[in-house]
């Protein structure tokens, strides 16, 4: 193998290598993606003795019909509605 062969091996086991997925929007490596869900936070409120406003996270209601998302943690455009599609996407 001459030089510019075992450079071209070189560089083709590094590109096999990085399995990590590029966001078809915006191009980015991802290896993680952003999941959101719409639903209802519920706080606990409560005025302290310093006459101050209090908020602790109570429980998170989802949505009856709720919109599941898997977004680029990039550009955050929508790239999944569906979990399986998203860890296909991820190498799952
Ligand atoms: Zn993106």
């Amino acid at each position: 193998m001459n030089g510019y062969e075992k450079m071209r091996a070189e560089i083709e086991v590094r590109e096999q290598e990085d399995k990590t997925p590029a966001c078809p929007k915006c191009g980015a490596k991802i290896g993680t993606l952003k999941h959101t869900q719409k639903g209802k936070q519920v706080f606990d409120f409560w005025i302290d003795p310093h006459g101050q406003a209090n908020y602790e996270s109570d429980e998170f209601y989802t949505d009856l019909d709720p919109e599941s998302i898997w977004e680029c943690p990039e550009c955050w455009e929508v790239l999944f509605y569906d979990e399986e599609e998203a860890k296909k996407f991820l190498g799952g």
